[in-house]
């Protein structure tokens, strides 16, 4: 493996992230290997720093990126490998899109909204990266360039793409890191955002009963779903399709986080823990 692919090994496989995920604290792992260390019945922990957590954030379809570029055999080496595995077992990750800029690596690394270098790079539930100053001057708990609800503490900086920067791009960096100035407003709006619901194992327990084990919600991540869970009568993947109370009030109708291709008319259906009539595994 080159230099330049060891910079972003999956902590839990070793291997160059596939389809990374950066975690609310600002770890970053490949989707599966994410999906695979999560507990389904309860609260589960950062296998590198410990902190808990119940949301899986989407992939970032801007690190994958990058993360092409930066190692292009290598990644597509691990794509051959991981779509032989997902066909053997027949559940499937999400499709990214090609990237259709042909930039290069400078551009990879652009924020969503000030369209400069990231700096200080956070990566929201939804899988967009933006400059920590960029998210936190947005509306709270969500998304400020697609909207999509942020159901977590605002994220930790992803410290393995800054150093990727700072690295590769000594100049680019301190020229953004004298441009950006992180003011007193930009940390109170940061505090503001929230965990929904608090993820601290004891309150998890005590207020958000019933818990569905094994079932994960397809708009948030959030994994097991606690408190109310509709499932979706028209998606014929295997995996099913399930949202949390709050996705399925706010009429969440993303495609599924197993490339399940859930569509705005699809009928959902209350699931309570007395009915289970599908036995759904993983997710
Ligand atoms: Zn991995
Ligand atoms: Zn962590
Ligand atoms: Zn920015
Ligand atoms: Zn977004
Ligand atoms: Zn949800
Ligand atoms: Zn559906």
């Amino acid at each position: 493996m080159s230099e330049a692919g060891k910079t972003f090994i999956c902590p839990i496989c070793l291997e160059l992230s596939y389809k990374p995920v950066v975690q609310g604290c600002g770890h970053m792992f490949c989707f599966w290997c994410v999906h695979r260390s999560m507990n389904t019945s309860t609260v589960s922990h950062c296998p590198v720093c410990q902190k808990s957590y119940v949301h899986i954030p989407r992939i970032s379809p801007q690190l994958h990126h990058l993360l092409q570029l930066v190692n292009p055999s290598e990644y597509q080496s691990r794509t051959q490998e991981i779509s032989a595995e997902e066909h053997d077992q027949n559940i499937y990750s999400p499709e990214i899109p090609p990237n259709s800029s042909s930039l290069g690596r400078k551009a990879a690394i652009n924020c969503k909204i000030c369209k400069k270098m990231l700096y200080k790079p956070v990566a929201m539930n939804c899988g967009h990266l933006m400059c920590q100053t960029c998210a936190a001057s947005g509306p709270t708990n969500s998304c400020r360039f697609c909207g999509v609800y942020h159901p977590d503490a605002f994220p930790q900086v992803c410290v393995e793409l800054e150093q990727y920067m700072e690295r590769e791009f000594p100049k680019d960096y301190k020229l953004r890191s004298e441009e950006v100035k992180s003011s007193d407003k930009a940390k109170m709006q940061m505090k503001s955002w929230r965990s929904q619901p608090a993820d601290d194992p004891e309150e998890i327990g005590v207020t958000q009963n019933p818990i569905h084990q094994n079932v994960g919600c397809d708009g948030c991540g959030m994994m097991p779903i606690l408190g109310r869970r509709f499932h979706c009568l028209d998606c014929p993947e295997s995996c099913g399709y399930d949202l949390c109370q709050t996705c399925q009030d706010r009429g969440n109708s993303l495609p599924g986080r197993f490339n399940q291709r859930h569509g705005p008319r699809h009928r959902m259906e209350e699931r309570s823990l007395r009915n289970p009539w599908i036995f759904v595994w993983a997710w």
